[in-house]
């Protein structure tokens, strides 16, 4: 099973899990920049270890393994923008 990590937000300390589903999944989208992203939800199967809460969280913010693992160019130039 795949694991990922995931940031409680109330505690704000990260944990590793490997039961989570996909939810309000939209599957990939382009942006306005040409960037493809995963329009979808990652909901937890478990309660979070730190704070015993079932969190959700954007697809597009954990590091994606779902979108093919093609790192995309355009997030550095942003970031000079700024
Ligand atoms: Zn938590």
């Amino acid at each position: 099973m795949m694991k990922l990590i995931f940031t409680c937000p109330v505690a704000g300390r990260e944990f590793e899990r490997g039961d989570f589903r996909l939810v309000d999944n939209r599957g990939v989208v382009v942006d306005g920049e040409g960037n493809r992203r995963l329009d979808a939800r990652v909901r937890l199967n478990s309660p979070c270890p730190h704070c015993g809460g079932i969190h959700e969280y954007d697809a597009d913010r954990l590091a994606c393994p779902f979108s093919g693992g093609t790192p995309s160019p355009g997030k550095g130039r942003n970031e000079e923008g700024k």
